[in-house]
């Protein structure tokens, strides 16, 4: 269609033909279908994605494989220096090893990658249109030229459209325009050449609406939209590395430092030591290097490490948490703070109103649900006469109302605001029927919650009349009268302060307060924020939202975490305060700060009033991000549930933004890193503990696959120091040689420890990590216990493996009568070994293995794959020439299995001892 250059400039009667559309009606599916084909999908053309080659070979970019490479440079030096003839055993072994690693790294990566695509679709962004007559939700992506948008506050625009109707509508479009303010829209027709910030009557893909309502008729989809155009400006920004990936990148250059310092200290005391002569000698030394840089290196931890996380995001989502990255899995799990909405979060959004209260006296309303049927007693259960107050004030309840109910196979249900539905459901019981006499609206203010009200304004008796309702303390500030009978009465001080105590008794009771007020206006007043006073209150109403039953649980048990919950509400401080006893969220009775006393704070004062009170009302949202920013500096991470559009900073700046999946606007949910499918603050509490178990998983394989790094590289440390102490001598005699070849370190590396690793990655935690506190936000990943733990585990495989070596060559402090190939299989079997034992170790640091040893399955049998595997190096004649083993007799598989042990003894003690203490 691409007619956006002239569209602003036509009346809306030739847009509408232009488009071929019934506004009233929308597209027909034929019309969708054709459409579609001609204009194609509303999508923005993907950016070059970087293409599966490089993505390929940026496997090979880590420094550590680039030491891999260094290591087969050197073997192939040390083969052509040897001039023995054959193949280059050690570098083709390594050189496949290493292409393995980067196949593996590059299915996962792509597989991590399937699963963010998969979330990225569960949480598209949605548009509202009107299909054949029908108001229906689609995804964002299905929106085509002609189709009828219906925009509401929060949403965000999908395509480029020429506003045909427009209630309030206003759209934030710094995005496009660079204009800070939101811009009103109208139905008028602009110049041809107005710039685009100055096209009040068009409304352009990728900005938000800010408030009120209207309707569009799109014009351009897809690229042809403004910011098709300019697509440069959606430009991805990078997303910033997380503690976790920096800190297993900090791992990887320490290693390599690590590796390079060790070789050449190695090195250099060999070659002074043995005095190397001969070019073999220099073969040799070389090779103790390769070896050594294998040993540091652990190959399989990247691919681990994305296979975890991509399997949390699944186990998340299955709990209805939608996370968009997986880094963020780590954040949910360090949450010290979780900030929480009320309504529909906490409670039930199942409202029915229960009281009611009109200037000559209050009563009740039976029913329950949003079931039309019921009706109105007073304090003692008897039914009342209808009241003509109470009618009239239930009328503009209805009328000044978007929602409507529904009944669906016998059960009453609310369509759009539960609030509204539960004033519609009570209007039908007290008038006697749901329907409500056809008045066309002139105007309307719409709600916001900053402004906690909205107007409606009707034609009556041939008059405008405004029918307002809203908070009612905000609203009780507007009116002038109250309506006594029939009969607007000038409201006195000590009137006012008799609804006060009315309206605090309502939210004292835990109900949610709503008051209805009108007035009639000048025909020719302008329609706007200014008719909202000099009003007529005409009652208060109560309307009860029970909190959902599991949440005290899930409070009790985010509190037992030594996580803080924080109630923030738009509601009454009263219902707040009552509400939050109920749930356990504070004790009875304690304060509660509202939005008007936040605004009167300093920071520091804030900073000092977040660190006791846990419930804040009568905020507005722009409040939530000051209460976001109080709680970092005191170290807190933050989660930070919202809905709304003025909710998005908040969400941003929060470390853990929570948009709402069934009520939260498109911008919210743009804006958050965690969609809750349910809306159930249940599902967060959830969340943070599927996050723990993650995080304490990455850990347990963490200390697992570098206990194996810090074994290997002091294997071979130890052992070329103490070449001469344990007989580790070539067949010349004096030459010093590597304890093992770096192919039998790799293999170590690479298979024996990715299956045990992966068992513990997606482990079911036993430690009780709910009855913990959170990590501390400056805590290492590998903290100090951790580094000491592998240290120490290390040390003992490595004196393990080294012992079994002594022992079978002749020489050194034991002697032995074997060849060196076999002394070196039985020592690679130790250690071998020592990882499967060590991967019972691994799951904790102070529980001891055997509580719970059979507990998980998936270890005991990634463990027997890996003992077959290494049953198969040592036995298989294929496997024996390219790793330089030889079979070996049961005995010394026993005598190998009993070594490697120690390190689950060593563990024990050590567990033991940390328990004590
Ligand atoms: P939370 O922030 O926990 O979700 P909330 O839903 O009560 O709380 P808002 O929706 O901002 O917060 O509502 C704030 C107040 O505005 C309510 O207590 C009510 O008195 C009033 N209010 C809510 N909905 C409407 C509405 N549709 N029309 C007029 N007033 C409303």
């Amino acid at each position: 269609m691409h007619q956006s250059s002239a569209t602003h400039a036509l009346d809306i009667e030739a847009v509408v033909g232009a488009a071929g559309v019934d506004p009233s009606l929308g597209l027909s599916e034929a019309d969708v279908v054709d459409r579609r084909a001609r204009f194609g999908p509303n999508e923005l053309a993907e950016r070059e994605t970087t293409s599966r080659w490089l993505l390929f070979l940026e496997q090979f970019r880590s420094p550590l494989v680039l030491l891999l490479f260094g290591a087969i440079a050197i073997s192939v030096l040390a083969w052509a220096l040897e001039d023995e003839g054959g193949l280059p055993v050690d570098a083709i072994v390594i050189a496949v090893i290493v292409l393995l690693n980067a196949v593996i790294g590059f299915a996962q990566e792509r597989r991590a990658d399937d699963a963010v695509a998969a979330l990225r679709r569960m949480t598209a962004p949605e548009a509202t249109v009107v299909r054949d007559g029908d108001t229906v939700r689609i995804p964002a992506s299905e929106v085509v030229p002609g189709d009828v948008l219906v925009l509401a506050e929060g949403d965000a625009v999908a395509a480029d459209g020429r506003v045909i109707e427009s209630a309030g509508l206003r759209v934030a479009e710094a995005a496009l325009t660079g204009e800070s303010q939101p811009v009103a829209k109208t139905t008028a027709a602009v110049d041809a050449d107005a710039a685009l910030g100055d096209r009040v009557g068009m409304v352009f893909s990728g900005t938000s609406v800010t408030g009120g309502r209207g309707r569009v008729i799109v014009t351009d989809t897809g690229m042809e939209s403004e910011v098709g155009r300019i697509a440069t400006l959606l430009e991805d920004t990078e997303e910033l590395d997380t503690p976790l990936q920096r800190e297993v990148d900090l791992v990887g250059r320490t290693l390599g430092i690590a590796v390079i310092v060790v070789a050449t200290v190695v090195i250099a005391t060999t070659a002074a030591l043995s005095d190397v002569s001969s070019v073999s000698d220099l073969v040799d030394v070389l090779l103790i290097g390769v070896s050594l840089a294998v040993a540091a290196v652990p190959e399989g931890l990247p691919a681990v490490l994305s296979i975890v996380l991509a399997i949390g995001v699944q186990r998340l989502a299955r709990r209805r948490a939608l996370v968009k990255r997986l880094a963020s899995v780590e954040t949910l799990g360090s949450a010290s703070t979780i900030c929480t909405d009320k309504t529909g979060t906490l409670t039930k959004s199942e409202m029915t109103v229960v009281r009611l209260v009109t200037a000559t006296g209050a009563a009740a309303l039976t029913g329950s649900g949003y079931d039309p049927v019921g009706g109105l007693v007073d304090a003692d259960g008897h039914p009342r006469a209808d009241d003509r107050e109470v009618i009239r004030m239930l009328g503009v309840g209805a009328r000044c109302n978007d929602a409507a109910i529904r009944s669906v196979e016998g059960r009453w249900t609310a369509v759009g605001d539960p609030t509204e539905a539960a004033l519609l459901s009570a209007f039908a019981k007290v008038a006697g029927g749901i329907g409500l006499d056809p008045t066309e609206r002139q105007g309307e203010v719409p709600f916001s919650s900053s402004r906690k009200r909205m107007t409606v304004v009707i034609e009556e008796e041939g008059r405008h009349r405004a029918l307002t309702k809203g908070a009612p303390d905000v609203l009780l500030d507007r009116c002038t009268h109250e309506l006594v009978g029939d009969e607007p009465v000038l409201l006195t001080a000590e009137r006012r302060a008799r609804w006060n105590d009315e309206i605090d008794g309502l939210a004292g009771a835990a109900l949610r307060t709503m008051a209805m007020a009108e007035r009639w206006l000048d025909p020719d007043q302008p329609i706007d924020e200014e008719i909202e006073h000099d009003l007529v209150l005409l009652g208060v109403a109560g309307i009860i939202d029970p909190p959902r039953p599991e949440v005290t649980d899930a409070v009790a048990e985010a509190h037992a975490a030594g996580i803080g919950v924080v109630m923030i509400t738009g509601d009454h401080p009263a219902t707040a305060r009552e509400i939050a006893a109920q749930i356990g969220i504070a004790a009875p009775g304690s304060r509660v700060v509202t939005g008007p006393e936040l605004e009167a704070m300093s920071d520091d004062d804030l900073v000092d009033a977040v660190a006791e009170v846990v419930v804040f009302a009568r905020v507005a949202p722009e409040h939530k991000l000051r209460i976001v920013r109080a709680l970092q500096s005191l170290d807190r991470v933050v989660a930070m549930t919202g809905d709304g559009v003025n909710d998005a900073p908040a969400l941003k700046a929060a470390d853990m933004g929570i948009a709402m999946g069934i009520t939260g606007t498109e911008v919210s949910k743009d804006a958050a890193r965690m969609i809750l499918a349910d809306d159930d603050f249940t599902t967060i509490v959830a969340a943070v503990r599927e996050g723990r178990a993650i995080f304490h998983n990455i850990q347990s394989f963490l200390r697992y696959l570098l206990s194996s790094n810090a074994g290997e590289v002091l294997t071979v440390f130890l052992g070329v120091v103490a070449a001469g102490a344990i007989g580790l001598r070539g067949a010349g005699g004096d030459e010093v040689i590597a304890p093992l070849l770096a192919t039998q370190i790799l293999w170590i590396n690479l298979l024996t420890d990715t299956a045990p690793a992966l068992a513990l990655g997606v482990d079911r935690p036993q430690d009780d990590l709910m009855a913990r506190p959170p990590r501390a936000g400056g805590d290492r990943v590998i903290d100090a216990v951790m580094q000491r733990g592998i240290g120490l585990v290390g040390l003992t495989m490595a004196v393990a493996t080294l012992v079994m070596l002594d022992l079978g060559l002749p020489g050194g402090l034991i002697d032995g009568d074997e060849d060196l190939d076999t002394a070196r299989t039985g020592a690679f079997t130790v250690l071998v070994l020592a990882q499967l034992f060590n991967a019972l170790n691994a799951r904790s640091e102070d529980r001891s293995a055997f509580e719970g040893l059979l507990a998980n399955p998936t270890l005991w049998a990634a463990i027997a794959v890996s003992a077959v595997l290494q049953v198969l190096v040592v036995h298989v004649g294929f496997l024996n020439d390219a790793f330089g083993t030889v079979p070996i007799d049961a005995g010394q598989w026993l005598l190998a299995t009993a070594f490697a042990s120690s390190v689950l003894w060593v563990a024990e003690l050590r567990k033991w001892l940390r328990r004590r203490s």
